[in-house]
């Protein structure tokens, strides 16, 4: 029963069972591939989490071929390549030397190594008994080659690791970088795949990763493509509604204020949604560092705005928490009650929703730390345009016609000038670039500019950030 509890909660646990779960996910997978009598060409390490596997690898490699533990390190490691995915150092598990040999003290007895050995594979310094065990340094120095999330996150994370080649220059560190992507058949919504089917190539979804399958876009009807933008809208306000109504009832508040819920926001007014995890560096409060300001846009008489939040906080990360608490109490203050909304309960379904309807995706964390994102690319496929920090995906899908920029793509040292300077930017960018866009409309009621910008979003974005053409860049390079 002790082991099975292991993966029954991925987070929120002690560094024990973090380190079980590990095991569980590295050696067990290599052991699980065994028993399904898969006999992989290249182990791809999809982030630190997974880095045991490699050394149950060597263990098959020295029993099956009597290979010493050096030889079949290196052949190994020759079959292994590396994925990082954050510069975020909680990203990034260490474990005490002690807690490593309590749990893999048997398997090193196997390998035929010292304690000390085993200790310097999760090292920088291998003999610097300060250091403490780190996944990733352990994945990085058991595989062939490894790459970054994104072109940005590519320049930072070879900084970052440096000091583990360090008789290289930076640009020669052996980390690259390739771009993710996402699914595209789960994140576009029917009604779009709908349109494109009348609209693309026939064979279009099955050149999901091709420019061409999407040049089309620009034969759409423009009054079309927002009409089905405009109905999934629609359907993103019903759901929140219903969620928001129903968090009122659990709430235990009165019958007035869960119908109240059921009647909020207005599928007229332009429409943001922020949808991810409430890790600070992703700094979801930035919207409000200044209450008047935002409460002006929020109410313009005109060209008004709501913003759909949704998103969980690490279960031992206070501060997460306490920005859901503030944008969650926004609902208290008669300013936001009608344009800010909350939903609880994070997940999968939510995200679909929330990416499938917004007018614009924002995205603002404190660059360089969002190695990627993949929210944003997921809006995209729907007609959603971005509005983010030059971080990311978006620092190389940004062209000044596919979408929004917040900031010029610089950061400051001090997080409080980086703060103060980009929420200036977002205010900035929201009130002279955003709203008239989105109210601008020609004599049939049509945004004709945002139209244009949804279409060139679609056409240049889609296939680069899909996860097709990711998979091909993973195949070509490793
Ligand atoms: C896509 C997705 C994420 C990742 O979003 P980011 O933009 O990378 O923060 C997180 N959670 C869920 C449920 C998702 O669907």
């Amino acid at each position: 029963p002790q082991d099975r509890q292991l993966t029954s909660r991925l987070y929120g646990g002690d560094v024990r069972t973090r380190i079980r779960q590990e095991l569980v996910l590295g050696v067990g997978g290599v052991k699980a591939l065994r028993a399904l009598g898969i006999t992989p060409g290249v182990y791809h390490l999809n982030e630190g989490h997974s880095a045991f596997g490699p050394l149950e690898v060597i263990r098959e490699r020295m029993h099956d071929d009597g290979m010493t533990f050096d030889d079949a390190l290196r052949d190994v490691a020759q079959h292994t390549v590396f994925t990082t995915h954050t510069p975020v150092p909680a990203g990034h598990d260490r474990f005490d030397p002690v807690l490593v040999e309590e749990h893999l003290g048997p398997l090193r007895d196997q390998l035929g190594i010292s304690y000390e050995q085993l200790l310097g594979l999760g090292r920088v310094e291998p003999q610097n008994g300060a250091e403490t065990f780190c996944m990733t340094v352990l994945g990085l120095k058991l595989s062939r080659r490894a790459n970054a999330v994104s072109q940005l996150h590519g320049i930072v994370s070879r900084r970052m690791w440096a000091h583990l080649w360090p008789w290289r220059v930076e640009e020669e560190i052996p980390i690259g970088h390739i771009t993710n992507g996402v699914h595209v058949p789960s994140w576009l919504a029917d009604q779009m795949r709908h349109l494109y089917d009348r609209y693309f190539p026939k064979d279009w979804a099955n050149r999901i990763g091709e420019p061409e399958a999407w040049q089309s876009v620009f034969r759409i009807d423009p009054g079309e493509l927002w009409e089905t933008h405009n109905a999934l809208k629609t359907l993103l306000l019903g759901f929140v509604r219903r969620r928001l109504s129903r968090q009122c009832r659990r709430r235990g508040e009165s019958e007035e204020s869960v119908e109240r819920a059921r009647s909020l926001l207005d599928p007229g007014i332009l429409t943001i949604g922020f949808g991810r995890r409430f890790a600070t560096y992703k700094r979801a409060h930035l919207l409000f560092e200044d209450l008047d300001r935002v409460a002006a846009m929020l109410n313009h008489p005109e060209r008004p705005m709501q913003v759909i939040f949704a998103g969980k906080a690490h279960p031992k990360d206070e501060p997460g928490k306490e920005l859901i608490r503030q944008i969650a109490n926004l609902r208290l203050d008669p300013r936001f009650a009608s344009r800010v909304a909350f939903v609880e309960d994070y997940e999968i379904n939510v995200c679909r929703h929330l990416i499938q309807g917004v007018d614009v995706w924002l995205n603002n964390p404190r660059r360089p730390l969002e190695a990627s994102g993949t929210s944003g690319q997921k809006a995209v496929l729907n007609g959603g345009l971005n509005c983010s920090v030059l971080d990311g995906w978006w620092s190389e899908a940004y062209d000044g016609t596919n979408g929004f920029a917040i900031g010029k793509g610089t950061q400051h040292v001090s997080d409080e000038i980086t703060d103060a300077r980009d929420g200036e930017s977002l205010y900035r960018v929201l009130e002279e670039e955003v709203i008239p866009t989105y109210y601008r409309r020609d004599i049939d009621g049509l945004p004709r500019d945002w139209i244009r910008m949804m279409m060139h979003s679609i056409s240049g974005l889609a296939w680069r950030f899909s996860s097709d053409r990711m998979v091909m860049d993973y195949t070509r390079s490793c």
